[in-house]
């Protein structure tokens, strides 16, 4: 990817990552404002500080419902329905255990297997009680807490492209760490996005994605991590166990049009697997999957909306 003089970056550190943005002309006052919407989304949806309307709900837990702002009221409704899918390893009620395992964070440690038994009984979304009339939520048991870091990047990411598209922006890219959302088709004639090697620096690349106005979203066991004893403890945890789901994925990445799907999708498949995605993605022919594996392969569902480029010989690539 040679830097290409007619796109102008634009970076800052907010949610904990690297948030990148590439416009097609230099405008300070179009990157601030993309910033300052980020901020702002941030300071709605974290739980990694005391106050924003999620922590409302989860500081009123076994008490009171709390009414929430229509998209926020929209995206824990979104969030419900896909952690109720029968066999979800998505649950947005998985706070209690994130909390636990603070992996990523400080102080991380592995729980008791009694303890995670006990935070498990608080990860039921079935017990957030949602009133549309009030638009409120109500999360029934103490203790219980909401977490919205597996769908909360990919709805910030959209949130930035349908703001850039109101500027009439034609031709952008935003990377909120790896959520990466498009406007049109970049200088080459696509947008290239990186698929990072797995545990090596961040430069180095096994593939190249190219995409024309679509969203590419990675999320990896690599991301966020700790290790004990010969054992790696990874971000994503499995809402059956408690502990970090374990199988032969190193990484999935989803193209998709939005990238609240890309984020959905991402944890959906990481737990289903690669056989499973597979045969599951034949029926949603707008979510496309590129799986990297333990074992060197790096396996791609279909591409119709993206064309991969590989970069590493040691991968042995698969197409479906
Ligand atoms: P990232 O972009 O940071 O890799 P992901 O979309 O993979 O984020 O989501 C991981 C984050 O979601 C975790 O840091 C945690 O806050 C939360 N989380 C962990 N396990 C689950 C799960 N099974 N379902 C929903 N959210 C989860
Ligand atoms: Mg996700």
């Amino acid at each position: 990817m040679t830097p290409d003089s007619r796109i102008y970056a634009y970076s800052a550190v907010l949610m904990g990552s690297p948030i990148l943005l590439k416009l097609f002309e230099h405008n300070e006052s179009l990157a601030s404002g993309v910033f300052r919407l980020i901020k702002l989304q941030e300071s709605t949806f974290t739980v990694n500080r005391p106050h924003s309307d999620i922590m409302a709900i989860n500081h009123a837990a076994g008490r009171d419902p709390v009414t929430v702002s229509e998209p926020v009221f929209e995206l824990i409704r979104r969030a419900k329905a896909i952690s109720c899918l029968p066999d979800s390893s998505f649950n947005f009620t998985i706070g209690p255990l994130v909390k636990r395992w603070k992996i990523g964070f400080s102080g991380h440690s592995i729980p008791a297997a009694q303890d995670l038994q006990t935070l498990l009984s608080l990860t039921n979304p079935e017990d957030v009680i949602l009133d549309e009339h009030t638009r409120s939520v109500f999360l029934q048991q103490a203790g219980m807490e909401i977490d919205l870091g597996a769908i909360a990047k990919g709805y910030i990411a959209d949130v930035v492209r349908d703001y850039l598209r109101d500027q009439q922006v034609e031709n952008a890219l935003i990377n909120l760490g790896g959520n990466v959302q498009t406007l049109g088709a970049g200088a080459e004639g696509a947008w290239a996005i990186g698929l990072k090697k797995p545990f090596a620096s961040p430069d180095e690349l096994i593939g190249v994605i190219n995409v024309t106005g679509k969203s590419v979203v990675t999320s990896g066991i690599y991301e966020r991590y700790f290790e004990l004893d010969g054992h790696r403890y990874h971000h994503i945890l499995d809402p059956k166990t408690g502990y970090p789901l374990d199988n032969e994925l190193l990484s999935v990445t989803i193209i998709s049009e939005d990238s609240i799907d890309g984020d959905i999708w991402t944890t959906l498949l990481y737990g289903m697997g690669v056989e499973k995605s597979l045969e599951y993605l034949k029926q949603i022919p707008h979510i496309e999957a590129v799986f990297v594996t333990h074992d060197g392969q790096i396996i791609l569902s279909s591409q119709r909306q993206f064309a991969f480029t590989p970069l590493d010989d040691s991968y042995r690539i698969t197409t479906y």
